[in-house]
């Protein structure tokens, strides 16, 4: 038997939505969806500046098709901070909806399911800030993607930034699992080439740190593997030309990293990213990938029987390296990669100053839930070098 990962002992669990849609033009199928869920009436969350591709329009008109009465929610800003997950929780609770549909980025996806959950669990959002605070399951909900990125469409987590603490943090539960995700490429044809070059940088950072993650498993781990070949071989496309085959390629990548990831956890690289993110102002996508190519090569040496595969994901050659060789290639790969995409690749790339590396390093080792999904030890001293590697 071959095994991605070495055997433990330990049982794993794996959970999904009930139903995954994936294929071009299956958002289609949105109406079909919502009434098999047995609503009426559906409260549909999106943002502002998607709704001038058109793409929500679409949604709304396949919902109406199908007799429901649609109120649209477009007030979804990028990184959604507490006070707009507040204003959707109110909103959606203002009348009785009984079917929640989600269109956009990561943000607007993680702003239905607040929506769902709040629509059956009384009081302020911010209690439910943590692992498994929701009580009761959400009224039902579709969500469907319109970046190659996050994966929010499979996964049990609202991520929301906390303005003043200059943080992220998330509300965790598995309540907030949609009922149907509907993955459907063509909403991702109007990404514009940056968004298509950071969001697919947040999908492959979900494939690697759920491949370094302690709880990776066979299952988290082939999903990777499988996602990160298809992002090597299809982000450069999408980016330059947005040809549907690359597209259609990114949505099936960034959509199993969402899979593999929700099940394993990310770890080293989001924490990292974390540290900087909000209080300088960079997109999740842009931070996660900044940090991705240091982090991995920090991690490598503590996976080393994953390595083989991961370079041949990425499409390098490395059979007559070692351990340490081998994970300097595959982080040179993701800079390679990173160059193509025109991507910021140090910390100072991003205006952020020297001096404040030691303020991030000991930010670093706060976020000790990610920290102890990694799978080395993490030193104060450790923490410093990393930040100076990326500056
Ligand atoms: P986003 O949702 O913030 O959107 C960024 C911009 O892209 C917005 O202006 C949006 O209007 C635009 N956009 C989206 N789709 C478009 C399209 N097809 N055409 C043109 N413009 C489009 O970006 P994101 O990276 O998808 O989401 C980031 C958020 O998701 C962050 O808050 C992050 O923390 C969160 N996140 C959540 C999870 C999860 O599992 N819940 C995982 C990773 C990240």
């Amino acid at each position: 038997m071959l095994l991605t990962s070495q055997p433990t002992g330990r049982i794993h669990s794996f959970q999904l939505p009930k139903k995954i849609l994936f294929g071009v033009k299956s958002s289609e199928n949105v109406g079909l969806e919502a009434k098999a869920l047995g609503g009426k009436t559906a409260f549909l969350v999106t943002d502002k500046n998607l709704e001038k591709t058109g793409v929500p329009a679409k949604i709304e008109g396949s919902l109406v098709s199908q007799g429901f009465e649609v109120e649209i929610f477009d007030e979804v800003e990028p990184e959604p901070v507490l006070e707009v997950a507040e204003n959707v929780a109110s909103t959606a609770r203002r009348k009785k909806y009984d079917t929640i549909i989600g269109v956009g980025g990561g943000s607007v996806l993680d702003m239905a399911k607040v929506a769902a959950m709040a629509s059956k669990n009384p009081g302020p959002m911010r209690n439910y800030v943590g692992v498994d605070l929701v009580k009761n399951p959400g009224v039902p909900s579709i969500l469907l993607p319109t970046t190659s990125g996050t994966g929010s469409e499979v996964t049990n987590v609202a991520v929301l930034t906390i303005a003043e603490d200059e943080l992220k943090t998330s509300i965790i539960s598995p309540h907030l699992f949609c009922n149907v995700a509907i993955v459907d490429p063509s909403l991702t044809y109007s990404l514009p080439p940056r968004l298509t070059a950071s969001t697919g940088m947040d999908a492959l950072s979900h494939a690697l740190e759920a491949l370094i993650s302690v709880n990776a498993n066979s299952i988290t781990d082939s999903l990777a593997f499988e996602a990160i070949k298809l992002i090597f071989v299809n982000l450069p496309k999408a980016y330059k030309s947005s040809d549907p085959e690359s597209r259609e390629g990114m949505s099936l990548g960034s959509l199993i990293a969402g899979m593999s990831f929700g099940n394993a956890g990310v770890c080293l690289g989001h924490a990292a990213a974390y540290t900087f993110a909000v209080s300088h102002k960079v997109s999740h996508g842009t931070s996660c990938g900044l940090v991705l190519p240091y982090v991995f090569r920090f991690c490598a040496s503590a996976i080393p029987w994953k390595l083989p595969r991961i370079a041949e994901a990425v499409g390098i050659e490395t059979e007559s390296l070692g351990i340490e060789e081998t994970g300097l290639a595959i982080s040179e790969a993701i800079l390679g990669l990173m160059d193509k995409l025109q991507m910021p690749k140090r910390l100072r790339d991003l205006n952020i100053p020297q001096r404040d590396l030691p303020k991030l390093a000991e930010k670093l080792l706060t976020f000790s839930r990610l920290i102890k999904r990694t799978p080395k030890p993490l030193s104060q001293p450790d923490a410093v070098n990393l930040f100076e590697t990326m500056w």
